[in-house]
């Protein structure tokens, strides 16, 4: 999918107007908090460009002693690839970036620097110019930011990666999913993540949220997305529950079709609307096939 450098402001459907959504073509939706003490970004986009605009919007709230902040919800791209804006050589605005002790090291790794590589070849006007720039201030467990007027809690819900953090704000009874919750669903990096996400989403499920945006969802997705994609899940482990009884061994290899040996097909698995129905047909076979050897692999650590 190529990528664009371009940021529209979404326009405001109802949520606390000191919540404003930003969103880059059809990839991924940010957020700025403006609070009484703090003007937080959640995320930073995909790379200066769009991080810019978003500081753009954030500027005119910098006043009354308003001071700024980043949060990373985690280290992927369409995430964090605008970070330089804030820390480092290349800074324009320097702010704190917060984010999970777990997130540096990924910058380090090898196939970090071959990913970024690989981007900037194939699209160099879009991350030509990133830098990588870690989150500098690290946090693990929950923290907290209390913004006066609102606390933004900063919670680790892993699974989608481990280094995942969502975002409650209680006065406002606000859920920023981030990732861990997706339209049609979110996706664990590695099969054993499966459990952790399916425990974070049943964690944010459990919040007395009435307003819940993610990062790829829809913004009129609401709550009622938490409960679908745990819906799904359970969808996918009952069926592989009923085939592993038919006998069907937990660890497959690659050129197997799953989706003929566990009778889980995407139609009984998600709620029988047209947007559901209507998915990209990748999610109705291939990624669907991806979660149902997930499921599989983490029922056989079960045993
Ligand atoms: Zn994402």
């Amino acid at each position: 999918m190529p990528h664009t450098n371009e940021l529209q402001l979404i326009e405001n459907q109802g949520w606390d107007e000191r919540i404003i959504v930003c969103r880059n073509g059809k990839l991924v939706d940010t957020f700025i908090v403006v609070t009484e003490r703090f003007v937080v970004l959640v995320d930073t986009v995909i790379n200066p460009q769009t991080a810019v605009q978003m500081l753009a919007w954030a500027q005119p709230h910098l006043t009354n002693g308003r001071q700024l902040l980043v949060v990373n919800t985690h280290a992927d791209y369409d995430h964090c690839w605008g970070n330089q804006l804030f820390a480092g050589e290349t800074a324009v605005q320097p702010a704190p970036i917060i984010g999970s002790h777990l997130s540096p090291p990924k910058f380090q790794q090898e196939e970090a620097a071959t990913y970024l590589a690989k981007m900037k070849e194939l699209e160099p006007e879009v991350f030509g110019e990133v830098v990588f720039t870690p989150p500098t201030l690290l946090i693990q467990d929950k923290f907290v930011i209390d913004g006066g007027d609102l606390t933004l809690e900063l919670l680790p819900t892993p699974g989608h990666t481990d280094d995942h953090y969502s975002l409650f704000i209680p006065e406002i009874a606000t859920l920023l999913a981030a990732d861990a919750a997706e339209m049609p669903y979110p996706m664990a990096r590695t099969p054993d993540g499966l459990s952790a996400m399916r425990e974070s989403l049943a964690k944010l499920a459990a919040l007395p949220a009435e307003t819940v945006l993610y990062c790829h969802a829809p913004v009129t997705a609401g709550r009622q997305l938490l409960l679908d994609n745990i819906a799904y899940f359970n969808a996918i482990e009952a069926a592989c529950r009923a085939a592993q009884a038919q006998g069907l061994l937990p660890e497959l290899s690659e050129d197997v079709d799953v989706l003929t040996l566990v009778d889980c097909p995407w139609e009984t698995a998600v709620p029988d609307t047209e947007a559901w129905q209507n998915v990209h047909n990748y999610y109705k076979t291939g990624g669907h096939a991806e979660q149902i050897r997930a499921m599989l692999h983490c029922l056989a650590q079960e045993n």
